[in-house]
């Protein structure tokens, strides 16, 4: 008897066993996908981590009911990067699998109800009993969450359904969805009896009288090459048939009602393979070559390296030369981006050069596409040599992977947040890397203190390159102080006179501008003027955005909507006033300044769409708009050409966020929107608006001083013991009710301080202290460098088990942020 141990797509601590009925033996391999039931009545799709022949003891063992795959759908190493996220980052490896596979490649299970119509009641019904197969008598098939839409609201029908199942009134069956299907087009062909030239002869006179299907089926004759060879016909479709020949369906129906065209699926493919390289890639100057130079030579010792690159210096131009040195030696390319909207641009200048040996790979994708480059990639021959993608991308198959450019490494949203796994894709990436003898180049103008870090202590190489492309010059940055200029009335709504002066010259010389605010939404804030009520989310310790467009208040951590408050609900007061700027105030602000100019904003509300986000680049890019204001979004990497002119409308937001990395963050905010101004002729101007002109992260900032921040940064760490001097490791503890967090999260702290003593902090109410009406606590652990990271883990999951075994904490939710961000 054969046993596989299975990955269930739950998060389970362990892998669950199922015997192989012997029909299927043979038909599966480690790695496959297999259906198997789990819980009660319920199906679902897990992968199979091992077979083998020994009976599991203690429980009943259940069947594997079908195989998915014959082949595997992961490599063999893919396992070992899963149980490395797993045992990192502390969660379950089914976690790592829902992140990883793209959703059709998980089939769900719905319980689906059927009528049997043989049956006939000899007992009476009981009321509900008998909606339901009233129900069942209007539509014979419906799944239960289906019927108990229509039953009595907050009843679970699964008793009912279960006493008309014992009394055969109806049956049940598990019906796996499958979300993926290949994509197929209607093909014609000729019908049985018309295939041949002796019998389509004489059509040509029986058509006579129906012009239009003569017509019809002449251009078939010509598209499949009838005429030329019989037996070997070109394959024609449907669709194009009727294209070219201006027919109407109604023809072609009735040439099928008569025999003579008959038609047939058949599977194409959703990836687009038009791309053909156009142009041969740009010889690196002599900054870029040295850069070049030295990385290989460190790629020669150490297999992670830094490349520090002032912004425009040319760091995609040197990735290009590393990519087709690396596809030239017949490895594969890995290339990640932290933010979709950065994918269009380098897409195209990569195609350019590399045509369709380069695959994207991104969750606004249909799903359906990213099950194909995946099986695309399983293949052995005939994959993409090189990937370009965001996070999950970590994630795909790759044979022989040569090398990870890891582009804008310092961004934040290489760390995913929620849900499980929270891992981070560059440190991810290393590891895969280092899987497969491949090489790592982290690459950014603004390195994240982390990686600084390591490359001074050598742990990775560091290249610097210091001049920018053609020596354009950067940008000279300008400090406005809002606060004296508030004092002094002189404020433009969010816009000092000397910003407003600067943007209404850039846009008289036809320039572009660029409008920096970190939030999005209209006013960050509503408050009573009377009594200082401000409304706040009913699921969340979180008070609401006002959106004007959308006319509504949004909770920005729960997503939950509400109207718009007229009246004061605490005092009666109609003098609601909304504090703050987010994007959407400031774009009414700007147009009303400027009402000629054309103005876009890009932050979350307006990109929802892939198409959404190429169009507010293109049009930007293009000079069909003049100022783009946006969040963080506007800050990553893009690059345009007449952009004299960027203002960061507050600085202080930044500033102020609690948080270690708050500086180091707003400085490479700062420098990065700072980067996107100026153009090959002229230098570019920031005007840098803040409360507080005197913090030394500004004038790091003006002096485009890295190392300084650094510096700093790192000497602050050092005294209160932040890292990259130590690890933390967040523990979060969830619960309805506050009290039973609290206690729980008491209990925890102290076993964790038994073992780990002063390097744990709290338990604390996170700034956010309730989400999504659940109440959170939260446990910080400092760990030092040299401290084994699997005896910690080992020893936070046993305390855990502990904790969870306790009945009063049975609801509760436990979960951890490890190297949060
Ligand atoms: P970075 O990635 O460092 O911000 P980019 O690679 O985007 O810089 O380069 C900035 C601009 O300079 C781009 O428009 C790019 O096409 C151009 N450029 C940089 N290096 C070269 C080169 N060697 N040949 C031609 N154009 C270059
Ligand atoms: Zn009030
Ligand atoms: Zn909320």
């Amino acid at each position: 008897m054969l046993y596989v141990d299975v990955i269930l797509p739950l998060p389970l601590a362990n892998r669950y066993t199922y015997s192989l009925p012997e029909a299927l033996e043979g038909q599966v391999a480690e790695g496959s996908r297999v259906i198997v039931p789990f819980g009660r009545k319920k199906f679902y799709t897990a992968l199979v981590a091992r077979i083998h022949s020994d009976p599991p003891a203690g429980y009943e063992i259940k069947d594997v009911v079908e195989v998915l795959d014959p082949h595997p759908i992961l490599l063999p190493g893919q396992f070992r990067l899963w149980e490395w996220i797993a045992s990192y980052y502390l969660c379950t490896p089914g976690d790592v699998y829902k992140a990883a596979l793209p959703s059709g490649m998980k089939l769900e299970s719905e319980t689906i109800v059927t009528l049997n119509t043989d049956y006939e009641a000899d007992i009476p019904l009981s009321v509900r009993e008998q909606q339901v197969l009233d129900q069942l008598t209007a539509d014979p098939e419906q799944c239960i969450t289906q019927l108990e839409k229509h039953a009595e609201p907050g009843r679970n029908l699964l008793p009912v359904v279960n006493s008309l199942l014992a009394k055969g009134a109806i049956h049940i069956k598990e019906e796996l969805k499958r979300s993926y299907k290949p994509k197929t087009e209607a093909r014609v062909k000729l019908g049985k009896g018309f295939d041949t030239e002796e019998r389509i002869r004489p059509l040509f006179d029986e058509l006579a009288r129906a012009p239009k299907q003569l017509a019809l089926l002449m251009k078939y004759l010509e598209l499949s090459g009838f005429f030329n060879n019989a037996s070997t016909l070109r394959e024609v479709s449907r669709k194009e048939l009727l294209a070219r020949a201006d027919a109407t369906p109604a023809a072609f129906t009735g040439l099928a009602e008569k025999g003579i065209f008959e038609t047939y699926q058949y599977e194409v493919g959703r990836l687009d393979k038009a791309h053909t390289a156009t142009i041969d890639i740009n010889p690196l100057n002599e900054a870029q070559q040295a850069a070049f130079d030295a990385i290989t030579a460190c790629f020669r010792e150490k297999n992670v390296c830094l490349l520090h690159g002032v912004t425009s210096s040319g760091k995609t131009e040197i990735y290009i030369h590393l990519i087709r040195r690396t596809i030239e030696a017949g490895r594969q390319v890995l290339y990640l981006l932290p933010e979709i909207a950065l994918t269009t641009q380098i897409t195209e200048r990569l195609r350019r050069v590399f045509g369709n040996r380069i695959g994207i790979y991104h969750s606004k994708f249909p799903d359906a596409e990213r099950v194909e480059i995946w099986q695309k990639q399983l293949k052995p021959e005939g994959h993409y040599d090189i990937i370009l993608g965001v996070r999950s991308s970590v994630f795909l198959p790759f044979h022989n992977l040569g090398l990870v450019i890891v582009d804008e490494e310092h961004e934040t949203t290489y760390k995913q947040q929620d849900p499980a796994p929270r891992y981070h894709a560059r440190d991810t990436a290393i590891v895969l890397a280092g899987m497969h003898g491949a090489k790592v180049l982290l690459g950014t103008a603004t390195p994240s203190i982390d990686t600084y870090h390591n490359a001074l202590a050598g742990k990775y190489g560091l290249v610097q390159l210091g001049e920018r492309y053609k020596d354009m010059q950067l940008p000279d940055i300008r400090i406005v102080d809002i606060k004296e200029l508030a004092r002094k009335k002189m404020m433009n709504g969010p816009f000092s006179p000397d910003l407003l002066a600067e943007v209404r010259r850039a846009l008289e010389q036809h320039e572009q501008v660029i409008l920096f605010q970190n939030r999005r939404g209209f006013a960050p804030m509503v408050e009573c003027r009377v009594c200082g009520w401000v409304p706040k989310c009913k699921n969340c310790d979180v008070s609401l955005t006002y959106h004007k467009g959308l006319n509504q208040m949004t909770c920005h951590y729960c997503g939950a909507t509400y109207d718009v408050p007229h009246l004061c609900p605490a005092c009666g007061s109609v003098e609601l006033v909304n504090r703050g700027f987010g994007t959407e105030k400031i774009e009414d602000h700007i147009r009303a300044v400027f009402p000629d100019a054309k103005v876009a904003r890009m932050d979350l509300d307006t990109t929802r769409s892939r198409s959404a986000y190429e169009r507010i680049i293109s049009d930007f890019q293009s000079g069909r708009t003049h100022i783009l204001i946006g969040t963080q979004m506007v800050s990553k990497g893009l690059d345009f050409d007449h952009v004299s002119v960027v203002g960061i409308l507050n600085a202080d937001t930044m500033l102020n966020y609690p948080d270690f990395r708050a500086h180091e963050r707003a400085f490479q905010l700062m420098a990065q929107v700072a980067g996107r101004a100026g153009r090959r002729d002229k230098r570019g101007l920031v005007i840098l608006q803040t409360k507080s002109p005197e913090l030394p992260v500004i004038r790091q900032v003006v002096a485009n001083d890295y190392r300084a921040m650094y510096d700093e940064q790192t000497g602050e760490r050092t005294v209160f013991h932040y890292p990259p001097f130590c690890r933390l490791i967040y523990v979060y503890l969830k619960h309805r009710k506050e009290e039973v967090a609290a206690q729980a999260a008491n209990i925890l702290a102290a076993w964790i301080r038994t073992a780990f003593g002063e390097r744990v902090l709290g338990p604390d109410k996170p700034p956010v202290g309730r989400v999504q009406l659940l109440f959170i606590k939260k446990i910080v652990i400092k760990l030092d460098l040299g401290m084994s990271g699997s005896k910690v883990r080992d020893y936070l999951l046993t305390a855990q088990q502990r904790l969870l075994a306790d009945e009063r904490f049975h609801s509760l939710t436990v979960y951890y942020d490890v190297d949060p961000m």
